[in-house]
C-alpha cells in the first residue's frame, strides 16, 4: 500500500516513464510475475506447471537465491520465460538507505547476467512495493525501468488460499495487459494457477513474458491527471534477453 501512496502523479511527472503498472493491451496478453525465487522446493513445480499450460511469464528473482540455485534461473530462461531483478537482499529504502540500495539492486543485476551470460534488460520491482524518491532517482540514473503491477493476486495476504487467489484473478477481474502480482514460493498459489490460467485462456486471453512488449510507448501507465507517461522502447538490452 505504501508504494501506491508514494506513486502519485507528481512522481510520475518527476520521473516521467520510470514506473510501469500496466503491460501493452494490444496483444491480448496477461503478464503473469512471480517475485521472490527461485525457491528449490516450489520452483520445479511452478516451472512444470507453466510448461504444461505452455505459459510464458516473469520471475522477479532475489540475487542471494539465484546464487544459491543457478540451475533454476537457466531453466526459467529455457522455458521461455523472461527473469528480472528483485533486489540482491530483498531490502526496502529503508532496510538499506542511501546509496546502498542501488547497489543491491546493482549487485542482482550483476549476478544475474552472470548467470544468464549475458545483459538483461533493467527491469526492476521493488521489495515490498516500497520506493522513496532517492530509490527512483538512483534507478533512473542506472537505466532501469521500475515494474509494479495493476492486479495482486493476493497470494501474499495473510489468510489467503488457492480459492482466494483463483477469485483473485478470476476471468470478470483479468484484462488483456494486466500486469498480475504472484509469489513463487506458497503452494496455493501453485494449486490455483491451472485453473486460473485454463479459465483466462478460454476468454482469449494469452501469457506473455514483459519481453515480448513491442510498445512500451503504449502503456497505460496510472499517471493521474498528468496523461501519459513517456516510456522509451527497452533498446539492445532488452532484445536480447527476450530469449
Ligand atoms: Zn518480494
Amino acid at each position: 500500500m505504501r508504494a501506491r501512496l508514494l506513486i502519485g502523479p507528481l512522481v510520475q511527472r518527476a520521473f516521467p516513464g520510470l514506473i510501469v503498472h500496466r503491460g501493452e493491451a494490444a496483444a491480448g496478453h496477461v503478464y503473469l510475475t512471480f517475485d521472490d525465487g527461485p525457491d528449490p522446493e516450489r520452483t520445479p513445480e511452478l516451472l512444470e506447471i507453466l510448461r504444461r499450460q505452455r505459459a510464458q511469464t516473469t520471475f522477479f528473482l532475489i540475487g542471494q537465491r539465484c546464487e544459491r540455485s543457478p540451475e533454476l534461473v537457466r531453466q526459467m530462461l529455457a522455458d521461455g520465460h523472461m527473469v528480472a531483478n528483485h533486489g540482491y537482499t530483498h531490502s526496502s529504502p529503508r532496510e538499506a538507505p542511501g546509496r546502498r540500495y542501488i547497489e543491491d539492486v546493482l549487485r542482482c543485476q550483476n549476478v544475474l547476467e552472470q548467470i544468464v551470460g549475458t545483459v538483461t534488460p533493467r527491469l526492476f520491482r521493488p521489495p515490498f512495493g516500497a520506493l522513496g524518491l532517492r530509490a527512483l532517482s538512483g534507478l533512473r540514473r542506472e537505466g532501469f525501468r521500475v515494474v509494479l503491477w495493476s492486479l495482486d493476486s493476493h497470494d501474499s495476504k495473510r489468510r489467503t488460499s488457492a480459492a482466494i487467489v483463483a477469485q483473485r484473478l478470476a476471468p470478470a477481474r483479468v484484462r488483456a495487459g494486466d500486469i498480475v502480482l504472484l509469489h513463487e514460493d506458497y503452494a496455493w498459489t501453485a494449486e490455483a494457477l491451472p485453473g486460473v490460467i485454463e479459465a483466462l485462456r478460454a476468454t482469449g486471453l494469452g501469457f506473455a513474458t514483459l519481453a515480448s512488449m513491442q510498445d512500451w510507448t503504449g502503456n497505460r501507465v496510472n499517471v493521474g491527471r498528468w496523461g501519459r507517461a513517456r516510456l522509451e522502447p527497452l533498446g539492445e538490452r532488452g532484445k536480447r534477453c527476450a530469449e
